[in-house]
């Protein structure tokens, strides 16, 4: 029996018993909701041990939270020897440095929370931004590498550009930043796929490639723009990866950012024909919600058909919170799709790595993260 029908048959009257049947079942159903969304399981990555073998089919259990920490580093040592310092920085931000010179692939850096995101109007805040990037010793950060327009990869772009005076590298969107970050024009450089643009001692390619599926807001972002603005109002624009060469590190040899979970069927091909020796930085934002052989498809036409020797994951963590922790998965299964399935997208990931023979890592580093 029903709590609305135990109720109704509590109460004489027909219009009361109609709305008690309705409140009863409006309670019932936010608890559920409710209880769904704090019964979750987050997962906290700490700095642990090195590479190594991993079984995601029990990621979930203790023991595999286990595993998975000991998948991480925090140091990125590659290429050691050329004083190149790689560092993850959250969701697909990512600054590599030599010398004076750092490039900056997205910037993403505020973490808005849920509810911030949702509900509110936000801007970045300069002061906290400004100080985040000097503890990390990115003050001089030129370019700034925009993949898409999405909050999570360029809410403070135009910020940064504008404190560290960079400039912001992007599709047409980024010319919001011109009014966004109070940038002047000729440091807004909108590109396209083909175009080359030299950063010295930094060589960087452009190539497009498609969003991950199911972009929530496709379209380009208005001129007119200004902070402080609604997550809706930052349309994806054109998406783009960046493939980066140094001029000491040889013509074959690169680092290719690929900061969503899309591709172009056979796009990479031929720009990879003669380069063996690849990094990439490989985005897993909203991979596991897809089918398995789309996870598979992606594998090889971002990291086979680059000939990568080597894979970090970005985009694993769950960007409305601070800290380094991936997104938890809601306790009921019916939720889950709603959600980012991070944990499939792991398993399938893994899966093709030691199929291939090809190193994928994760970088963990708390004190890198959010502002
Ligand atoms: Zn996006």
């Amino acid at each position: 029996m029903s709590i609305g029908y135990a109720l109704k048959s509590l109460t004489g009257n027909h219009v009361k018993q109609k709305v008690i049947f309705k409140l009863s079942f409006f309670i019932g159903f936010s608890a559920f909701i409710i209880v769904g969304f704090f019964w979750m399981r987050p997962i906290s990555l700490k700095n642990s041990g090195q590479t190594t073998g991993l079984n995601f089919r029990l990621f979930w259990s203790p023991q595999s939270t286990q595993a998975w920490e000991k998948w991480t580093r925090s140091q990125i040592d590659f290429p050691s020897n050329l004083g190149l310092k790689v560092r993850f920085l959250g969701v697909t931000s990512v600054a590599l440095t030599q010398g004076k010179r750092t490039l900056l692939m997205d910037g993403y850096f505020s973490r808005l929370s849920a509810g911030e995101a949702l509900f509110q109007r936000n801007e970045p805040d300069r002061d906290a931004l400004q100080g985040h990037l000097r503890r990390l010793g990115l003050e001089n950060i030129d370019p700034v590498l925009v993949g898409h327009t999405h909050v999570d990869h360029y809410f403070d772009a135009p910020v940064v550009a504008k404190v560290t005076g960079a400039s912001i590298v992007g599709g047409s969107s980024i010319l919001s930043a011109i009014r966004l970050g109070g940038l002047p024009p000729e440091r807004v450089v909108v590109v396209e796929s083909g175009d080359s643009l030299e950063f010295d001692p930094f060589h960087v390619h452009v190539l497009d490639s498609n969003h991950s599926p199911g972009d929530l807001l496709p379209g380009v972002i208005s001129d007119a723009l200004s902070y402080p603005l609604r997550i809706n109002h930052l349309k994806c624009g054109e998406n783009l990866s960046y493939y980066v060469s140094l001029k000491n590190l040889g013509t074959s040899k690169g680092i290719l950012f690929h900061p969503s979970a899309g591709f172009i069927p056979g796009r990479y091909q031929e720009f990879f024909r003669n380069r063996n020796d690849t990094l990439v930085f490989l985005a897993v934002g909203k991979l596991g919600n897809q089918p398995r052989r789309y996870c598979d498809e992606y594998w090889k036409e971002v990291v086979l058909a680059t000939r990568a020797n080597r894979v970090i994951l970005t985009h694993w963590d769950d960007f409305f919170s601070k800290g380094m922790t991936m997104q938890s998965q809601l306790f009921f299964p019916i939720m889950r799709p709603a959600f980012d399935r991070v944990d499939l997208a792991l398993e399938c990931i893994y899966e093709n790595s030691i199929r291939d023979r090809i190193p994928v890592e994760v970088r963990v580093n708390d004190q890198d993260f959010g502002i």
